[in-house]
């Protein structure tokens, strides 16, 4: 955790949620009142079919909706593509960009991650940039120049706290069930917010840093509780409200 910055618990739906699954996202909507949303904010990014009624879902709820990509476009004739201003249409707030599931499918550089970033905060969203290591970068001892290279390509120069977060995703522990130790999230988060204060000075300091990969109600004690983790990016974990909710809800004791 990072002292006076609100901790952020986000659900990575990615191709997965019908309409039958929105009971989910009611569940999810209802578990997050309470006193602990005035500590904690909590997002979901479902597909995007499925946005505009997940926004309706949380009308009277703190749980936050978000997009799971974006072009890095306005407009144009980019067939199957969705804008930052259709997300922000829907009401959604916030939208991941460079998840290394988009780095590896559709072999997006830092350079167009930078371009989504930008046009999701011209739109009013948070951008949430994800950047990680592969197993083979981090068995050759890359990590670190990895991560420099990727934030720094990834993050737009107009970046503050309040338009955006850092998703800190190894590659080899997303939908692995593996996870790095608590030494190693360490190492990489302080690293990422030394290189964020560095360029952005006092908002780089209070810019969230979250850990995602195999995040599960089991370990999230743990991994949020390391210093400059500043909440999780979720995926498997968040498809089941109580799931979910039990991440969320660490933040009990470790708030407390
Ligand atoms: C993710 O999709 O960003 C992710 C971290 O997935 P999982 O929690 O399933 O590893």
């Amino acid at each position: 955790m990072t002292p006076n910055v609100t901790p952020l618990v986000a659900g990575n739906w990615k191709m997965h949620g019908t309409r039958a699954s929105l009971d989910q996202i009611k569940a999810i909507a209802e578990g997050v009142k309470g006193p602990l949303a005035a500590k904690v904010q909590s997002l979901l990014c479902p597909p995007a079919t499925l946005l505009y009624v997940a926004t309706a879902l949380c009308d009277d709820s703190p749980l936050a909706i978000g997009a799971q990509d974006c072009h890095e476009t306005a407009s144009g004739a980019h067939t199957g593509d969705i804008s930052a201003e259709m997300i922000a249409d829907c009401f959604a707030t916030h939208v991941i960009v460079g998840h290394s599931e988009r780095r590896t499918d559709h072999e997006e550089s830092d350079a167009l991650v930078r371009a989504k970033a930008e046009i999701a905060h011209r739109n009013d969203l948070v951008a949430i940039v994800c950047i990680g290591e592969t197993e083979a970068e981090r068995k050759g001892g890359r990590t670190l120049d990895v991560l420099k290279t990727q934030l720094a390509g990834s993050v737009p120069d107009g970046a503050t706290a309040a338009n955006t977060v850092v998703a800190y995703e190894p590659v080899w522990a997303i939908g692995t069930g593996l996870t790095p130790t608590v030494a190693d999230v360490a190492e990489a988060h302080a690293f990422l917010r030394a290189e964020l204060a560095r360029r952005f000075a006092g908002e780089g300091v209070a810019m969230r840093i979250l850990y995602g990969g195999s995040v599960k109600p089991g370990n999230a004690k743990d991994l949020m509780g390391i210093d400059n983790v500043d909440g999780a990016l979720v995926g498997g974990a968040s498809l089941k409200s109580e799931d979910f909710l039990a991440i969320y809800r660490a933040y009990e004791d470790l708030t407390a």
